[in-house]
């Protein structure tokens, strides 16, 4: 099984702002996907990153708009989903699945490229934003209109698949292909059902804690940021008991990859910086 993780955009932040302790001079932060080659399952993306459902087209919302132009994503052509599968021989119809680990739009903003793919998700995330009105959901992050047609047809959800244990500071959760390689662990804090991706079968196991902090120095150093992060987060309270649970990860020896960090790691496609 391979995995590969790509850089759909470039955002900028005040380093402030995503570390405590940190300077006020700007970050450039990747926005992450991921794609799975399973030997069963085949092509498993990792939620779609940026595409240019966000920041262009004149179909978007007033609010889409105005999200875009204030984070102003700036989209990295070249690994954008279509040429990241064509480098590996395959096309967006190819993709039978795609995990979305929650809802935010830099997250599953390109869902609709994917005729074919049934998704794995946290149906009772689901099942709340699907109550919350526009202006709610907009407070959290999420655009319905982001949503394909038929995404709830198309949904598999967490709460169908086996559980499996944690071992020691190993975190356990949902077996998502009933063979233990993927296994979505819980990260409560930062949006509503988000989990990130535990595969225990690699030389170094490697967990993909998505946003569960926006810098790696944050886990390792413990500078995990206050205000305003603890304001925009979903539960602010489990930000840190979260945080706790991934710094226990790593001191197994385990590796930690997350969304946004901007240092290449050995399983980004562009060694590059971004
Ligand atoms: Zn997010």
């Amino acid at each position: 099984m391979k995995i590969v993780f790509a850089n759909s955009a470039s955002v900028s932040a005040a380093e402030r702002l995503i570390l405590r302790g940190g300077s006020w001079t700007k970050v450039r932060l990747r926005v992450r996907y991921g794609l799975i080659l399973h030997p069963q399952t085949g092509p498993v993306l990792i939620d779609t990153g940026y595409t240019p459902h966000v920041t262009q087209g004149s179909e978007r919302s007033t609010a889409l708009r105005l999200y875009s132009a204030i984070l102003r994503p700036e989209l990295n052509e070249a690994e954008q989903p279509q040429p990241v599968l064509a480098r590996f021989g395959l096309s967006p119809e190819d993709v039978r699945t795609a995990i979305v680990t929650h809802f935010h739009a830099d997250h599953m903003s390109g869902l609709s490229l994917f005729p074919n793919a049934r998704f794995i998700a946290n149906d009772a995330a689901w099942a709340r934003a699907k109550a919350k009105t526009a202006w709610q959901n907009l407070r959290h992050g999420v655009f319905k209109e982001l949503f394909p047609h038929g995404f709830e047809t198309r949904l598999d959800g967490l709460s169908s698949k086996q559980q499996i244990e944690s071992r020691g500071d190993v975190p356990g959760g949902a077996d998502l292909f009933g063979d233990g390689s993927v296994v979505a662990v819980d990260l409560p804090g930062h949006a509503d059902g988000q989990f990130g991706l535990l595969f225990p079968n690699m030389d170094r196991p490697l967990l993909y804690a998505v946003d569960a902090q926006w810098l790696i120095a944050a886990l390792v150093e413990n500078r995990t940021p206050g205000l305003p992060a603890t304001l925009l987060a979903e539960d602010a309270a489990a930000l840190e008991p979260t945080s706790a649970m991934l710094r226990r990860f790593l001191a197994t020896g385990g590796e930690v990859v997350l969304c946004h960090d901007p240092a290449a790691t050995a399983h980004d496609l562009s060694g590059e910086s971004a």
